[in-house]
C-alpha cells in the first residue's frame, strides 16, 4: 500500500465508508512486518480526529447476557442518533481462532444497522498483542465518527485489566444469584468497575434486589478509585429492555463527572503512557528472545531454573549479560 493509498484510505475512513473502515483495522491487525510502518502512518494520520467518543467497556462471564446487553444498549444508542462501534477482546480466540464476536448473528438487529459498526476480536499473539490492536482499532473508529465505542470482553482471565486499560468507564454485568464466593473471586474484576449492572432482573426480581444490596455493601469496603465517583449498581432486563435508559444515563454521568474534573484528560494520558511502557517492554522482550547468544542460552539456563540449581534473580543477570554482551544487530 503506497503513501498515496494511505492518504485515500484516510479519506475513505474520514467521509464514512464502512468499507475503508474495516480495510483500516485490517491493516492496524495485520501481523505482516511490511505493514506495520503503513499501518503507523495512517493512525498518525488520523490522529487528531481521534478522542471524542465515550469509550465504555463491558465486562461478565460467559452466559451474564453480553450480546443480549450489547444489542439493546446498542439499539438504544442508534435510536437516539448515535453512531456506535463494538469492539471485542477475547483472549480465547488465540486457541481457538475463533472469537465471541465472531458470529454477528449474536447481535442480529445492531449488525443491521447502518449506524453500528461490528467488529470480532482480533486473533493470535500475546494479550497484550491483541488489546493493543483493539485499542488502535477503537482509536480508527473514533476518526470515522462513531461517538460511542464499547470493547467487549469475557469476564475470565486478564482482559478485563487490558480493557480497563483503554476505556473511559467499566461497565460490569452480574447474574441475580451470584453468591458471595463468586462475588469474592471476582474482587479484583469489581475493583475495575465504574458501573455494576444485575442482568436477568426479569427473571426473579427479588434475587436481584438482594444481589443489588450486597454489592452496594461490598463496594463500601472498597477504596473508591476516584474522588467524583461512588460505583453506581443497577438492576435491569437486557432481553426485555428494561434499565437500559438509566444505565445509558448513568454511563453519561460517569463521563460527565470525569470530564468536569478533569480527571478523563489524566486518565487518557495515563493509559497512554501506560500503552507506550507495554509497547516497549514487549518490543525490549522481542529483542531480547531473537538476540543469537541468547537463544543459545535460553533452554538452558531455563532448566537450571525449573531444576532448582540456579535463581531467578541469577538467570536473569546471566541471560541479559550475554544480551549486553552481543546487542543484537539490526
Ligand atoms: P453472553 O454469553 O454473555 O454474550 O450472553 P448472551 O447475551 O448470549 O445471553 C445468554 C442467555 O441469556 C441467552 O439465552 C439470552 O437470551 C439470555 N438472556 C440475556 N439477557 C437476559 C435477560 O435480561 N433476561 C433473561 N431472562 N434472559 C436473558
Amino acid at each position: 500500500m503506497s503513501a498515496a493509498s494511505i492518504e485515500a484510505l484516510a479519506e475513505g475512513l474520514r467521509a464514512g465508508q464502512r468499507r475503508a473502515l474495516a480495510q483500516a483495522i485490517t491493516l492496524v491487525e495485520s501481523t505482516r512486518a511490511a505493514d506495520r510502518p503503513r499501518a503507523e502512518a495512517l493512525l498518525s494520520r488520523l490522529a487528531p480526529y481521534t478522542g471524542r467518543a465515550v469509550r465504555l467497556g463491558i465486562s461478565g462471564v460467559p452466559g451474564v447476557g453480553k450480546s443480549t446487553f450489547i444489542e439493546a444498549l446498542g439499539m438504544h444508542l442508534v435510536g437516539r442518533g448515535h453512531r456506535l462501534a463494538v469492539l471485542a477482546i477475547d483472549p480465547s480466540s488465540q486457541r481457538t481462532g475463533g472469537s465471541i464476536l465472531g458470529d454477528k448473528t449474536r447481535m442480529e438487529l445492531l449488525s443491521r444497522e447502518p449506524a453500528a459498526f461490528i467488529r470480532p476480536s482480533p486473533s493470535g499473539g500475546s494479550l497484550g498483542g491483541v488489546a493493543s490492536r483493539t485499542r488502535e482499532s477503537l482509536l480508527l473508529c473514533e476518526a470515522a465518527g462513531y461517538d460511542v465505542i464499547f470493547v467487549e470482553t469475557v469476564g475470565v482471565g486478564q482482559s478485563e485489566t487490558a480493557v480497563a486499560g483503554m476505556v473511559d468507564s467499566f461497565l460490569l454485568l452480574q447474574l441475580p444469584n451470584a453468591g458471595d464466593e463468586l462475588q469474592a473471586l471476582k474482587k479484583g474484576v469489581v475493583e475495575l468497575a465504574d458501573l455494576i449492572v444485575i442482568n436477568k432482573a426479569d427473571g426473579n426480581p427479588q434475587a436481584a434486589a438482594l444481589a443489588k444490596s450486597q454489592f452496594e455493601v461490598a463496594l463500601h469496603l472498597l477504596t473508591p478509585a476516584s474522588p467524583n465517583w461512588s460505583v453506581p449498581v443497577l438492576t435491569c432486563s437486557a432481553l426485555r429492555g428494561d434499565g437500559i435508559d438509566a444505565i445509558w444515563q448513568t454511563v453519561q454521568r460517569h463521563h460527565r463527572a470525569l470530564g468536569d474534573s478533569g480527571e478523563l484528560a489524566d486518565k487518557r494520558a495515563r493509559q497512554a503512557v501506560a500503552w507506550l511502557w507495554t509497547l516497549i517492554g514487549e518490543a525490549l522482550q522481542q529483542d531480547f528472545r531473537a538476540n543469537p547468544a541468547v537463544a543459545a542460552a535460553l533452554d538452558g539456563v531455563l532448566g537450571k531454573v525449573i531444576a532448582g540449581r540456579l535463581t531467578p534473580t541469577a538467570a536473569s543477570r546471566r541471560l541479559l549479560e550475554l544480551h549486553h554482551r552481543a546487542p543484537r544487530t539490526h
